[in-house]
This record gives structure tokens, sequence and C-alpha cells, in this order.
């Protein structure tokens, strides 16, 4: 059987991609492998949000050179958000990639194959869906892996329509559209089947889901109470929402659905009015923190989770001190924080005012140990407390124990046998980390 290796940078958008291109090769004979050197196709799925992937991108396919000159029959192709952006620059870099797939061709890859295998030559689709007036129909068809998986990606939306100004998303994956309800609660009434108990609704925008659908407007709050009625799932988790479209209606729904975690990812980015304006993100300070609170009084011992960019072209060190003071009050339950990134083709890359790459490691890192030790101080004052944890299985950092996650999404270890797994179980936290709990089953 010809075999197919897949390699995926980024974000969960492109973990779901790939499965998705593993699922189509599947279905023309290929079976995976995890050694490049035995694989007769070779994907790299590609992220532009940040240059260091990027870099390794090449740096990956340099070394695909050597394998595919002993082995010419070897198919190299790259996918996702760099091919999309760089499909020229790949192609004249690394003349021995076979074909260069955009992020709206994920469906198409085996057909690409065919023609690279039967033609002989060089295959790109780039194109990405047009959206005439408001309603866009050629959304992808997607598959279900048909092997059991207890927690699942179900991709809603695709494509951004914010256009912040450090972002390349909306390049790179067009303009925002949502998939069909009816087939969004079809896959996952199907996953249910297979026997998944959570699932994780992935949009860039994801609360913005359901404003330009054939059927009429689907508001995302009622796309939950649809996915809460289903059979079978037991947790519902969804990111990113964006902070501006976080509407009263969502956070009732938060609060009333049983099998809505009480946990949301809200990327802040900034903690000043000034460097959000200037990042073109449609909020302010204020608004933010206006959902934080009304999210804390409805429900009840919710984990808040963010993203932050320090450096932002012309932030001040007065400006980075508002971000400081933002998280001190505000007091995330975690944070993915980075230093800016100017991504090529972004208005934020062309800004003049650009921070020197010294200043930004210096804020991230007091950043950082702030927001760590903030992260501790919470879960220190969690131990004692009793979580539902859904059991995942064998521990990766101890593999003498259990591991799991809380429905605040915080990582749970703790004493227990196999058979747990998959089930929910009463845990005590008994002893807090960084990255959650040791604890003990009580239930
Ligand atoms: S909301 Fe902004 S940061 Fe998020 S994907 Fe869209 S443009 Fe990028």
């Amino acid at each position: 059987m010809p075999r197919y290796a897949i390699l995926t940078w980024g974000c969960q958008m492109n973990e779901e991609d790939s499965e998705q291109m593993g699922l189509y090769l599947q279905e023309r004979g290929y079976e995976p492998t995890d050694r490049l050197e035995e694989a007769d196709v070779v994907l790299l799925n590609t992220c532009s949000v940040r240059r260091k992937p990027e870099d390794k991108v090449f740096s990956t396919l340099g070394q695909l050179r050597k394998l595919k000159e002993r082995k010419p029959s070897m198919v190299i192709g790259v996918c996702g958000c760099m091919a999309q952006l760089r499909a020229q620059e790949i192609k004249q870099r690394a003349p021995h990639v076979d074909m260069v797939i955009g992020t709206a061709h994920v469906s198409q890859v085996g057909a690409l194959l065919e023609e690279v295998i039967q033609k002989r030559r060089f295959a790109l689709r780039l194109e990405l869906p047009e959206r005439k007036g408001a309603i866009v129909t050629d959304i992808p068809q997607r598959k279900v892996d048909r092997k059991p998986k207890l927690k699942a990606f179900v991709p809603i939306q695709y494509g951004c329509d914010k256009f912040c100004t450090f972002c390349i998303v909306p390049t790179t994956r067009g303009r925002e559209r949502s998939r069909p309800t009816v087939d969004i609660v079809e896959e996952i009434k199907l996953l249910a089947e297979r026997g998944t108990k959570e699932v994780t609704l992935l949009g860039q925008t994801v609360n913005s889901y359901g404003k330009n659908l054939l059927e009429g407007r689907v508001p995302f709050a009622r796309l939950l109470k649809l996915i809460n009625d289903i059979e079978g799932i037991e947790r519902i988790r969804f990111t990113s929402p964006y902070p501006r479209d976080f509407r009263n209606d969502l956070i009732e729904a938060i609060a009333s659905l049983p099998k809505v975690m009480e946990q949301v990812h809200l990327p802040l980015q900034s903690g000043d009015d000034e460097v959000l304006k200037a990042m073109r993100r449609l909020y302010t300070v204020e608004q933010f923190e206006e959902v934080v609170r009304k999210l804390r009084e409805r429900v009840h011992g919710i984990a808040i989770t963010t993203d932050i960019i320090v450096g932002f072209p012309g932030e001040t060190d007065e400006q980075f001190e508002n971000t400081l003071r933002v998280v001190e009050r505000v007091r995330f339950d975690g944070a993915f924080m980075f230093a800016y990134s100017p991504r090529p083709g972004t208005p934020a890359a062309e800004m003049e005012n650009q921070v020197p790459r010294e200043v930004k490691q210096e804020r991230l890192e007091r950043l950082i140990d702030l927001q760590n030790r903030i992260s501790c101080e919470i879960n220190s004052e969690l131990v004692g407390k009793v979580f539902e944890v859904l059991v995942e299985g064998p521990s990766q950092k101890d593999p003498t124990k259990m591991a799991g996650f809380t429905r605040e999404n915080k990582m749970m270890h703790f004493v227990g046998s196999p058979d747990l797994v998959g089930r929910l179980v009463k845990v005590r936290a008994d002893e807090a980390h960084l990255w959650g709990f040791y604890g003990t089953v009580v239930g």
C-alpha cells in the first residue's frame, strides 16, 4: 500500500485540514506513516502567522530534497496558509515540490495527487471562494473519521472579515463563510454515534457564525443549543470568539446550556485603546472588561484565557504597562503571549515605528512572569475543589497516572485505572501547578 505523511504547523484549523487530507488520501488507498523516508506522499501543512514556522517549512523542504533524490517517485506537496501566500516563492526555492494546495482546496488533495502522478506535472490550486453578495454556497463537504475519537474539532466557519492590521488570515483563508447549520449538526451526530464526547467548534471569529447562510441568519447561541441537544455529546467548547461580537445571548447560552463548558478563550491582544485601534481591533479595553464581567457574573467559576501581543508597532512603555494593568485586573486563567512578528502583506508590517526586538523580548518576559504568577495563584486557590474530568488516557508527563481536562479546561493528573477512559469522573484537586493539578478521584 502507498503511504503518506503529513507535517502540520499552526492552529487547530490546520490540524483539522491535515486530518481531512489524510482521510481523502486513505479513500484513495493510502495509509499513514510517521516515517518520511518510507512515505510516497509528503504534505507540509503550513502556517503564516509567525515567521518561525515559515522558516521551518523551508528547512524541511531542504531535507525532503535529499529524500526525493533517493526516491524520485516521492510526491511533495505544500498546503495551508504559506502555500496560499508564497506559492511562487515555494516553487522557485524548492523546485522538487510537486503541488501547492491553497487553504480552500483541502478536499481536492486526491485529485491533485492524481494529476501530479499521471500527468507528471506541477499542480497548483489557490483560488479562494468569492463571496457573491452575502451568501457563500461553495463550502467544502467534510469527511468524518470512522475511528472513534473522544474529542473532535469541528470547523463551523472559514475565513475572517475583521482584517486586524497584524494578521494575514483574511488573505490566506479568505472572507468569512459559515458552514450550513444542518451539516454541522449532522457531522456532530455522526461523531457522537462513533463515541465522541467532546466537540470544539472552530472559527477565526467563531461567535460571528451564521451571518451569511442560505437558510437565513443563525445566531451562534442557537447553534450551541442545537448541539447541546445531541445525544451522546457531553461537552461543547468553541474557539476563538471575537470580543466585540460576544453578545448577551451567547453569555446566556453558556450559563444555561449544561453541555457548554465554563471556559472561554477571549483574545485581548492589547490592554491599551490606542494600540487596539492601531491593530484595528474593534473594541476598547472597557468593552472587553465588560464582557469578562458579565461572563463571571452569569457563569459561576468560568475560566477565561486570552491571547496577547506585545511590541506592536508604536507600542510605548506606558501602553505596554497598560496591558500589564489589564492582566492584573482581569486575572486570566492563562494566556498565549507573543512578541509582535511582522507578517509581509499586512498593514502593521509596513508601519514605520517598529519596536526593537530586545524591547519586545523584555516586555514579553515581563508579561509571561506576571501571567504565570496569576495562573499559579488562581490554581492554588482551587486546591480542594472537586472537578468533573473527562478522562482521556495515561498522562504524558507521568504514565503511571491518568489525565483529563476539567470543564474549565484545566489539566488534571490522578491515579486511576485505564477503564476510566472516556468517562466523566469527579476528581479533587490536591496540588496546583501552572499547567493544572494533581488530584484524587472522589467519585
Ligand atoms: S479576527 Fe483578526 S486576528 Fe483573528 S483571524 Fe481575523 S484578522 Fe486575524
